[in-house]
């Protein structure tokens, strides 16, 4: 299989934020295999914009540097590390001043795509929004790339929305979440849609129930300043978890286009019910003989954020009316993988008699690790002694059934910015969708807050608190076993 590579047309990138830990781990390392793959034009210029004072070859050695450590096997390659490092250039800029902007626009040339990547934290966003449009760097065509959280609550992601609305017009501003870049993500719309096989059986009457799971095994460390203010719902579950569902709930948009992709994720998000508190179980992992538990890891001794969070949820709608959506994410947990199961219902009657067992078919979609699905599907166990029934899965990982090419699969953030360039906002959210997403989310966390809700202790590398397990063994179902 041949890979086709269609580069994008010449652009001035400016990362602001250019010198953080995003930038360095994510950005310009995809940056680099995009140029790798020949989809970057000669034209192409990357600007680091940030705070540190420094020249373009100081900032050529931090980019060079992190590109050996985060890019992949053709960073060894020197030659090419140089020519891409040529495209990149640095400025001192200050958001909430005045210093280093006209600088910044004198490295802007005409007739090139123009996006600026705000890498930085939320609360400059405005400042970068107003400096953009006052210093003139930004014109009707450029665009702006905004990182999450966008918000930690429907007033103040709409408060976001309109402070970037008084400079941007919405077909301009690219709000990543990047679970959307996963080739995975996108594959789900190809099985869905593309096939005639799955969408006939795709609702209530053929669909038991749905599970999202994102477990993580790293603890907060590190990040306990952010994480703790936010907790999984809001850093997981309100965006992430939230894309996921949309995609496999929603109906098929009349075309793979930006606006009816995102108007099929904004129902979904509008049908989905309040969540009973009964049905939402918080966890927070907790200390144990080898390792400090989550408190440790954060300010607050006594921070009651949850670590892990796992509901039931229901879509009000005539597709998914009576099917329950089971979500759960965490960290520290028994193992780092992301899938989507849909469970299919049973046979209406089984003709091989009670002996036979139940068997159900499952499609499950695994984001990560090893991208690829598998469709459990029932058949005779072989040999004689009767007909005994046996589930047997028909594996399709990427990375086999497409060899080395699979090699080449963009990363979620380089897919995303090369969109970006495109113009394609199919893969990015929608103000509307953010803002509906944070209404559903924020009674929850209010619940918690009123309620005094104490998140229930779990074990290290565990499948989450013992409460979640019953969340789904009162329904007479089981979770998935969380494993790599
Ligand atoms: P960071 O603290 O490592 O880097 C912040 C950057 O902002 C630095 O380059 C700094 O120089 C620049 N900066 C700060 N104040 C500035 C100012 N007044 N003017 C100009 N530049 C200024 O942060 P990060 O981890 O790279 O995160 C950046 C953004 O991306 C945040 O919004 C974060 O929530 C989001 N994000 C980060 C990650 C991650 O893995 N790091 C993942 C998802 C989202």
């Amino acid at each position: 299989m041949v890979s086709r590579v269609i580069p994008v047309d010449p652009f001035d990138l400016v990362i602001f934020g250019g010198t953080g830990d995003l930038a360095r781990r994510k950005i310009l390392p995809g940056l680099f295999r995009r140029f790798c793959s020949g989809q970057m034009p000669e034209e192409a210029r990357i600007t680091g914009a940030a705070r540190s004072e420094m020249d373009d070859d100081a900032y050529r050695a931090l980019v060079g540097e992190a590109i050996r450590e985060f890019g992949g096997p053709r960073a060894c390659d020197h030659g090419t590390l140089e020519a891409f490092l040529e495209r990149v250039g640095y400025e001192q800029v200050d958001a909430m001043g005045e210093g280093g902007w006209s600088a910044l626009k004198a490295r802007m040339r005409p007739g090139c795509v123009r996006a600026f990547y705000f890498s930085v934290a939320p609360s400059l966003f405005g400042a970068l929004a107003e400096r953009l449009k006052g210093f003139g760097l930004a014109d009707d065509d450029s665009r702006v790339v905004v990182e999450k959280p966008f918000g930690k609550d429907l007033a103040s992601a709409r408060a976001l929305n309109l402070t970037l609305a008084q400079h941007f017009d919405e077909t301009q501003i690219y709000r990543i979440d990047h679970y959307l870049g996963k080739e995975t993500v996108q594959n789900l719309m190809a099985v869905r849609f593309g096939n005639v096989l799955f969408e006939p059986l795709w609702n209530a009457q053929f669909v038991d129930h749905i599970q999202i799971t994102v477990a993580e095994t790293v603890d907060v460390s590190g990040r306990g300043g952010y994480y703790d203010q936010s907790g999984a719902m809001r850093d997981m579950v309100q965006n992430h978890l939230m894309q996921l569902l949309c995609l496999i709930a929603m109906e098929p948009p009349a075309r793979f286009e930006p606006d009816a992709v995102r108007d099929e994720k904004l129902k979904v998000i509008r049908a989905l019910d309040p969540v009973d508190h009964h049905h939402i179980v918080r966890g927070q992992y907790a200390p144990d003989d080898n390792q400090p538990g989550y408190r440790a890891h954060v300010e607050d001794p006594r921070s009651r954020t949850e670590s892990f969070v796992a509901m039931r949820c229901h879509i009000s709608n005539w597709r998914w009316a009576g099917t329950p959506f089971y979500l759960r994410t965490g960290k520290m947990l028994r193992a780092r993988t992301s899938e989507i199961a849909v469970v299919f219902k049973d046979a209406p009657h089984s003709i091989f008699g009670a002996d036979a067992g139940r068997h159900r078919n499952v499609l499950a979609i695994r984001l990560q690790p090893n991208e690829g699905m598998t469709l459990d599907v029932t058949i005779k166990e072989p040999g004689p002694g009767g007909m005994r029934l046996v589930d047997v899965p028909l594996d399709m990982s990427f990375a086999e059934a497409l060899g080395p090419e699979a090699e080449e699969v963009p990363d979620a953030y380089e897919r995303l910015i090369m969109d970006v360039i495109r113009g394609n906002q199919t893969l990015f959210m929608r103000g509307d969708e953010v803002e509906a997403a944070w209404a559903w989310t924020d009674p929850i966390i209010e619940g918690w807050q009123t309620r005094g809700d104490v998140p229930k202790p779990y074990d290290a590398h565990s499948s989450g608190p013992e409460d979640a397990l019953m969340l789904m063994h009162r329904d007479g179902r089981k979770w998935r076993e969380i494993r790599t």
